[in-house]
């Protein structure tokens, strides 16, 4: 029996022709840990405007906004954060001075794991979702087109992809945030697979841990699976993660991929 949690029963098996994955969380656990940078950086900005709110209150308001963007490109929390920091009576950044800010933060956490798989100290396996390899494999032996779509810099997730040796299951599909912001997002890759395929929603499938690709695929006609993976202990479900992930319409929960090949036969309706 796969370890899986059917949300909805009755959505369309077996029809799937592209299937689309986020990447941080959902393959890649390199950026493992990154809502313990954002957060505590962003309740220091709030923080500094004087606000009286407490620490514990700033925290939950500024993980609420956090986590409800995550998916969409990192430079999105940052406008948020500068929303509220005016909101607050402070001068913000701009968005885009938080988020170089954010990102030399988030290298010092990651940098070493990043190093490691580039000297081959490290391997793929330990710094990805437990069965990623196995899974792509499996969906593209059975003729799927994969596309990845990340909320992180473009360079960075091709980097990251290669390291992890996930890239060649993707080719030339792989998205990520532009300097540009507003020329990409999920919902434009996904309408652009949608329409440069004449693809039906039922044909569409979608892995993601975060709010924004659940939503967006729904949105779209597709299946959604969400992959609340405990990016600490990578096994089991992640309750938190799961319960946003279901709000966001997901069809079904899992954790991680250790039961791919059920997971596959079941989706393909086999
Ligand atoms: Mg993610």
């Amino acid at each position: 029996m796969v370890d899986l949690e059917l949300i909805r029963s009755d959505f369309p098996r077996g029809q799937f022709r592209f299937v689309l994955f986020d990447f941080d969380g959902t393959l890649s656990l390199i950026r493992e840990g990154w809502p313990q940078v954002m957060i505590p950086m962003m309740v220091d900005v709030l923080r500094q405007t004087g606000t009286a709110e407490d620490d514990e209150t700033l925290r939950r308001i500024v993980e609420e906004f956090v986590m409800r963007l995550n998916g969409r490109q990192t430079i999105y929390q940052m406008m948020q954060l500068a929303e509220e920091v005016k909101k607050r009576g402070g001068q913000p950044l701009e968005p885009l001075a938080y988020k170089h800010r954010y990102h030399g933060l988030l290298m010092q956490r990651i940098r070493g794991r990043i190093e490691r798989l580039a000297q081959g100290q490290a391997t793929p396996a330990e710094w990805t979702v437990p069965g990623s390899h196995a899974l792509l494999e499996n969906l593209q032996r059975r003729g799927l087109t994969l596309y990845l779509a990340s909320g992180t810099d473009l360079p960075f997730v091709r980097r990251e992809a290669e390291l992890l040796g996930v890239a060649r299951f993707f080719g030339e599909h792989i998205y990520g945030a532009l300097d540009d912001y507003q020329n990409f997002s999920k919902k434009m890759v996904i309408e652009r697979i949608l329409k440069e395929n004449r693809l039906a929603g039922e044909e569409l499938l979608a892995f993601g841990d975060g709010f924004v690709e659940i939503e967006e695929v729904k949105r779209a006609g597709g299946v959604a699976v969400a992959v609340a993976s405990d990016e600490v202990n990578r096994r089991g479900i992640h309750a938190w993660k799961r319960d946003r992930l279901v709000r966001a319409g997901a069809d079904l929960v899992i954790g991680d991929y250790r039961q791919q090949e059920g997971l596959v036969r079941f989706l393909m309706g086999e």
